[in-house]
């Protein structure tokens, strides 16, 4: 791919500067409509999505924005560029988890926003069409399914989960919930949606989820990848209750022993692959003995738990698996114990572009503000664009307390620094096209 092309003077762009006061007026506005409690309540298809959505439409419409909804009611707010062709896409979603922060997604969208009225005002044109887009249903509480409006948005969404797929709470089939919120169902199970082509970059500004920028003292990250992972989420170790003064070492078929001595040979394994540069994290969220059986004067004859692996490489989680399963056998072997890890559920790793890893962090630089180039754990709709081919990159903004509840904390002076460097990305021409 060729370099992005700075902007020259005569293409007229004095230096815009996003509109940060009046993405704090919509943060304002969004905490206050869809408030619930400490937190903020931004159901997928439901109310709190729409009214996010009516909000970003209002704006966008006041600022002379083209507005246009697809099939899953994703929303898309477009400045014409000087030239026909591939359009910059800047998005993110507008749902949130119940009782969640009002940063999560919504800063992503505000960003957007704020950089095409920072134009408006300047009167500046860019290159290329730029987009906001307001994305449908991202978080997977509600439907039990992940990316569902990013996926819908390409014609990639099964009619098996429209029908199948029920929201938490009031049962509501997907399907049902797009149409009631004004979607086409009909255009969707015939696969219509976005041609990867017609998109020439991808950007998802996001608050990070977790304490890497605020560990580093840094503003803003840029992405490198978002990790993939396999996880089983219900695994079991068997062993033998047995008497814990009365039952010599040797015989013993201890189940928090075996799961202990699987999680430290896992953590050695990570240990050395993180030293010889993998990415990778390895952790085993859960570990249950029974509440009815299990007591201190036992050993354990059985213990549940969960182990969850990511990294951004196919083969390294590959790689895991293998290791995973040599360290079974192992400690079935030394602590005479079966395992049955039971059903393994599965995401893919997805890589940014390099090209806008590198623009991104040229314009940081450039700007002087403090950008962390760093991988990232949590799932992103910006998956769904790098999957399909999309060149795509994503913007961290520091934030305080973790995601998903309502303690999240991102400082504006942060999202303004993440704002200006988006601002000037979208003025520089994005050659087209994976
Ligand atoms: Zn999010």
């Amino acid at each position: 791919m060729t370099r992005a092309r700075p902007l020259a003077p005569e293409d007229g762009a004095a230096d815009p500067q996003p509109d940060i006061a009046l993405a704090m007026r919509l943060f304002a506005e969004l905490r206050l409509r869809t408030g619930a409690g400490r937190g903020i309540t931004r159901a997928s298809y439901g109310l709190g999505e729409q009214i996010a959505h009516d909000m970003v439409r209002r704006e966008a419409r006041r600022l002379g924005l083209d507005c246009r909804i697809d099939a899953a009611c994703n929303l898309y707010m477009t400045l014409r560029g000087r030239n026909a062709g591939p359009a910059v896409v800047i998005g993110s979603h507008l749902d949130s988890v119940p009782m969640g922060g009002n940063f999560d997604g919504a800063a992503g969208v505000l960003a957007g926003l704020a950089v095409l009225a920072g134009y408006r005002a300047r009167g500046v044109v860019p290159p290329r069409d730029v987009t906001v887009m307001a994305i449908r249903a991202e978080e997977s509480t509600w439907f039990g399914a992940s990316y569902i409006g990013s996926r819908a948005a390409f014609g990639r969404l099964a009619a098996a989960e429209l029908d199948g797929v029920l929201r938490a709470g009031d049962r509501v089939a997907l399907g049902r919930a797009i149409d009631a919120a004004g979607g086409d169902t009909t255009a969707l199970r015939a696969g219509a949606g976005l041609n990867p082509e017609d998109i020439a970059a991808f950007i998802e500004p996001h608050i990070e989820q977790g304490p890497v920028l605020v560990t580093r003292g840094r503003p803003v990250g840029i992405v490198t990848g978002i990790r993939g992972s396999f996880r089983h989420r219900h695994a079991v170790c068997t062993g033998a209750y047995a008497h814990s003064g009365a039952t010599p070492r040797e015989v013993r078929q201890d189940a928090v022993m075996a799961v202990a001595r699987l999680a430290v040979r896992l953590d050695d394994t990570w240990q050395r692959l993180a030293s010889e540069g993998h990415d990778l994290t390895v952790t085993f969220g859960q570990m249950m003995t029974e509440a009815g059986e299990a007591a201190f004067s036992k050993v354990a004859g059985r213990v549940e738990f969960s182990v969850d692996i990511r990294s951004q490489s196919h083969a390294t989680l590959d790689l895991m698996r293998a290791e995973l399963r040599a360290a079974v056998a192992q400690t079935e072997a030394d602590c005479r114990v079966r395992f049955d890890l039971g059903a393994e559920t599965a995401s893919a790793p997805a890589l940014m572009d390099r090209q806008i890893i590198a623009d991104l962090a040229d314009i940081a630089q450039t700007q002087g503000a403090g950008a962390e180039v760093m991988p990232c754990g949590a799932g992103h709709d910006a998956a769904v664009f790098a999957q399909m081919g999309v060149p795509t990159g994503m913007l961290f903004i520091r934030n305080r307390n973790g995601s998903h509840n309502p303690d999240e904390a991102m400082e504006i002076d942060d999202f303004a620094v993440a704002a200006r460097i988006l601002s000037a990305f979208c003025l520089q021409d994005h050659p087209a096209g994976p």
